[in-house]
């Protein structure tokens, strides 16, 4: 069981971290897959998305990561130290990625259990932009509801790690409670996109939309800017029994 997650998330690692996506470069992005209901593998610090290897990642705890986000005195060496103890293996040496805390609040619902983090070119221009908010606000074609879902979460720019797991867990939250629905796509401001699915596909899938939208977006501005799609058409997408269909043959 836990080999066959770890082999698709190597798969999908490698595809989002191919050179000729752009969506990572580096060290960038970071990737994670739940094996059981507490523990997941998550890439482990330093390493490089496209060239991934299944010794990459290290097996951490769910439980043992989410306790730090309602402590109120936790600080730097607390996450240190919470990142350390998080891991499964015995005499485990390297460090899960810095971003771990925000895989495992977002792991717990049981409806995930694969998740990219990237920085994708065209994504990230819009992120970087004064309309980011605006524009993630938005839906400007079919094909993009389909696979994104009617509305992504945007999440503010704030302090990365501790304080960014946070504000997305409480912004993952008032998204549920008001859509009632999980969201497929979480874009943060100066950063980057979290996709996030019950496969490696639907996790793949939504990146290269998400980044094919992006592109969309950003060319229109040299024709006048985005139009964007009505809610009421954005709704009806949604919705339509046609629609459905195709989401679930695409599989998000
Ligand atoms: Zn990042």
């Amino acid at each position: 069981m836990s080999d066959a997650v770890l082999k698709q998330l190597v798969e999908m690692s490698r595809y989002l971290g191919s050179p000729e996506r752009t969506y990572a470069i580096l060290g960038e992005g970071n990737t994670s897959a739940r094996i059981d209901d507490d523990t997941f593998y998550v890439k482990a610090s330093g390493t490089t998305l496209g060239t991934i290897e299944s010794g990459g990642f290290v097996k951490v705890s769910i439980s043992k990561l989410t306790g730090i986000l309602d402590d109120p005195a936790a600080n730097d060496e607390t996450v240190t130290r919470v990142l350390k103890e998080a891991l499964v293996e015995p005499g485990e040496t390297r460090r899960p990625s810095v971003e771990t805390m925000l895989h495992a609040l977002l792991l717990r619902y049981p409806e995930y259990k694969f998740i990219g983090h990237t920085h994708p070119i065209y994504t990230d221009m819009i992120l970087c932009s004064q309309k980011a908010e605006e524009i993630v606000a938005e839906r400007i074609c079919p094909d993009q509801i389909v696979v994104m879902g009617h509305k992504s979460v945007y999440v503010p720019y704030v302090d990365p790690g501790l304080v960014l797991a946070r504000e997305v867990r409480e912004r993952v939250r008032r998204f549920i409670d008001e859509e009632g629905v999980l969201p497929r796509a979480i874009m943060m401001q100066n950063h980057g996109l979290i996709a996030l699915g019950d496969s490696a596909r639907a996790v793949t899938n939504i990146t290269d939309m998400t980044e094919k939208i992006s592109q969309i977006i950003v060319g229109t501005f040299s024709m006048g800017g985005p139009r964007f799609m009505p809610a009421k058409e954005v709704d009806r997408i949604y919705t339509r029994p046609d629609e459905k269909y195709r989401e679930k043959q695409i599989g998000v």
